[in-house]
């Protein structure tokens, strides 16, 4: 039984590093005309309203974007998507990554996406509706296997679970190295939360194990949500990261530093 809900979390700090480094792949991908695809196994409901009950009570989207909105210049491709959610769904709202992936992909590109959960599923069929984008409601890991390698090639994956099953700390790169041998090509990140007591760090080894090319590590640290709150970070692993992402990740680096 899944009890994760996004939108106690939506655009807290954790979302912006990784919905920001989403964005400038996807941005980097669509300056060719050939069509890409965008693929998610955990995409949860797409679209927050942030004065929702939920979202206020824990105050992390005042505390996230709420905050450092204008670390990003309009026409970075976060603060687009950020702008073409507000217009279509209201200014409360806060795009969760299918919502980015929506605004930044074009005609010609695809969109296929898994949520597990009935009612999340069911609140993204509607935030996706005349996207084009396939919703699955189904296990993400599961059915992206099944879509790998994907037409067409050339595309994004984002795999960021919850981490309410403990396994998938070690499952997950046994997984990612599956999915990159059908899909060689493919640009593949990981978001996973940087924990106190350091029970992620055992991924992290088994995935630099791997030896993936063009990897990058990014990571950032924050103060935690609540006192004692486990989570002081929160980290983006991207296998055949484009060209230019670096940069973007040492600015979020200097810009969180600065917090
Ligand atoms: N990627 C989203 C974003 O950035 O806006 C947030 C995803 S949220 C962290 C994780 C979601 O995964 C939850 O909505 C949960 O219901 C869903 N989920 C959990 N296990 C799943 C599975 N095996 N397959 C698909 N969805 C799953």
């Amino acid at each position: 039984m899944l009890s994760y809900q996004h939108i106690y979390h939506a655009g807290n700090l954790a979302d912006v590093q990784k919905h920001a480094l989403l964005a400038v792949m996807l941005d980097y991908l669509g300056q060719k005309p050939k069509p890409m695809c965008y693929l998610e196994t955990h995409a949860a409901r797409g679209v927050y309203q942030l004065d929702d009950a939920a979202a206020v009570k824990t105050g992390e989207a005042e505390a996230g974007i709420g905050r450092v909105e204008d670390w990003f210049a309009d026409s970075h491709p976060f603060s687009r998507a950020l702008m073409a959610v507000r217009e279509k769904h209201g200014e409360k709202t806060y795009p969760g990554s299918p919502a980015i992936a929506q605004a930044l992909l074009r005609p010609q590109d695809s969109m296929q996406i898994c949520e597990l959960h009935p009612q999340e599923a069911t609140a993204l069929r509607l935030a996706m509706r005349g996207s084009g984008a396939k919703v699955h409601q189904k296990d993400g890991f599961e059915t992206v296997m099944g879509i790998c390698p994907p037409t067409p090639r050339r595309g994004v994956l984002l795999i960021d679970p919850s981490y309410e099953i403990k396994s998938d700390y070690k499952t997950l790169p046994g997984w990612i190295a599956n999915v990159h041998r059908k899909w060689n090509v493919g640009v593949i990140a990981l978001w996973y939360p940087i924990l106190r007591d350091g029970a992620h760090e055992p991924m992290l080894d088994a995935l630099e194990d791997k030896g993936f090319p063009k990897v990058l590590r990014h990571e950032v640290e924050f103060p935690p949500a609540r006192e004692g709150h486990r989570m002081i970070g929160s980290g983006m692993f991207i296998i055949n990261a484009p060209y230019g992402l670096q940069a973007e990740a040492q600015d979020l680096t200097e810009r969180f530093v600065s917090l």
